[in-house]
């Protein structure tokens, strides 16, 4: 302690570790924020098509993922309202933030995610947290009490209370790499295994090589023996498979089934917002209209005849011509067509990490470890990922505010 105020080391300058720093320093503690790397906030900087999708305009809770309890995940999310995280972005850092229409995404209004990094190094900085880059933290220990961190290629720092904000395994050349994972699990912290969630899929040999580029939106349902996600929203072709926020946001049923050496689970695509009955009445003959023609009102043309070439019927077929037998085939194909992959992109280019400390090991109002005293974790290191649109910074700023005021008032 210095005059009665915890000293806090917040490991990680990232989006959780910049709002900790934030929030341990105006409830007076002195806080020291070590960073690898030489300026800290990378993914922010990266994020939202270097826009930064900084939070979902109306955030629905049920879609996180979590193999943790979703009660105390939600009990997390509620400790920092939606609207006064809007606010403090507003009033704290000046930022006016912008709904986009379409998405329901918030961004600055200035759409520069520089913004938002500079504006959270700045605050942490006026709140007097003290900022050292270029700090890779190597190991923890209790020490006399508090914490001894161990640097790599400098002297080890001693801290009241540690706060561990070095994200998942994603984008590794962003920073975050796993190693305080990898710490965290020497101090005995239940770890669910990790994954890459939010990461493109591969098809190989890709079914639709030739529409690479071509992007629509769709309904997807990804599905395996034990899990389901389901998505609406954009959807691309890649060269190497599939991508587009609806894709993310399932991804993770795929890849978690590989991982577990499997090959079961099954992507399902809805082309169209027309269902059975909107197809067969699309169908329904019309003067000289072929298949094609029809299918071609509601998708991207490349799309169109590649799905009927699919589903067997040559989409130079006039409607009147059509037999009933190949009408249900493509009506399937079009509603429910399934989507051959056989793998995806990996950490490489996962937005975030599925699994990892569970939230069983911190109790949710400070984000205290229940295994070590004076040590607390927040942002991507816990075991809780939300879709595209803003919702994990909205966890990373929720948990980061969370253990920043948990370890400057809790021991
Ligand atoms: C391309 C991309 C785009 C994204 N876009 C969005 C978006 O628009 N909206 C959204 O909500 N989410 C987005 N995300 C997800 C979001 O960036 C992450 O969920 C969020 O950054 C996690 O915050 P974090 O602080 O927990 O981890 P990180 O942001 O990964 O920060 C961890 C920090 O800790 C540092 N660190 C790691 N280990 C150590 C160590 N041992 N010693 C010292 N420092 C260390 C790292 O250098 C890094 O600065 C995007 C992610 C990517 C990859």
């Amino acid at each position: 302690m210095n005059g009665g105020r915890p000293r806090v080391a917040v490991v990680g300058a990232g989006a959780a570790g910049l709002m900790a720093a934030i929030a341990a320093a105006q409830a007076g503690a002195e806080v020291l924020l070590l960073e690898r790397t030489a300026d800290g906030g990378r993914k922010i900087l990266i994020s939202g098509g270097g826009r930064c999708n900084i939070l979902p305009a109306r955030p629905d809770e049920t879609r996180f993922v979590t193999e943790s309890s979703p009660h105390t995940l939600r009990n997390i999310l509620r400790s920092w309202p939606h609207r006064e995280q809007v606010a403090f972005f507003e009033r704290d850092l000046g930022l006016p933030l912008v709904e986009e229409a379409e998405s329901g995404k918030l961004f600055p209004a200035t759409n520069r995610a520089r913004d938002v990094r500079d504006g959270l190094l700045r605050l942490a900085g006026e709140r007097g947290a003290r900022f050292v880059p270029r700090a890779l933290v190597t190991d923890l220990a209790p020490h006399g009490g508090g914490w001894r961190l161990a640097l790599a290629g400098a002297a080890p720092l001693d801290a009241d209370r540690v706060i561990v904000a070095t994200g998942g395994l994603s984008v590794a050349e962003a920073g975050s790499d796993g190693a305080g994972l990898a710490i965290l699990g020497r101090l005995g912290h239940a770890i669910h295994p990790t994954y890459p969630a939010l990461t493109p899929l591969t098809a190989e040999p890709h079914p639709f090589g030739e529409l690479s580029g071509v992007s629509l939106r769709v309904a997807i349902t990804a599905r395996d023996a034990g899990r389901e996600a389901r998505a609406e929203g954009g959807f691309l072709f890649t060269h190497r498979g599939y991508s587009g926020p609806a894709v993310l946001d399932v991804s993770h049923v795929p890849v978690r089934c590989r991982a577990e050496g499997r090959r079961d689970a099954t992507l399902t695509v809805r082309w169209a917002p027309l269902d059975d009955a909107g197809w067969e009445a699309a169908l329904r003959p019309e003067g000289t209209r072929t298949v094609a023609g029809a299918l071609r009102r509601e998708l991207p043309e490349r799309l169109a005849d590649a799905l009927s070439a699919k589903a067997g019927v040559d989409p130079a077929t006039p409607l009147a011509q059509l037999r009933r037998e190949d009408r249900i085939r493509l009506v399937a194909m079009l509603v429910r067509g399934e989507l051959p992959w056989t793998g995806d992109e990996g950490y490489k280019k996962a937005e975030v990490t599925g699994g990892g400390v569970s939230l069983a090991e911190v109790d949710p109002r400070t984000l205290g470890s229940r295994r070590q005293r004076g040590l607390f974790i927040c942002g991507e290191a816990l075991d809780a990922f939300g879709p595209i649109g803003g919702y994990n910074f909205l966890w990373a700023w929720a948990t980061g505010r969370a253990a920043g005021l948990g370890a400057a008032r809790n021991p």
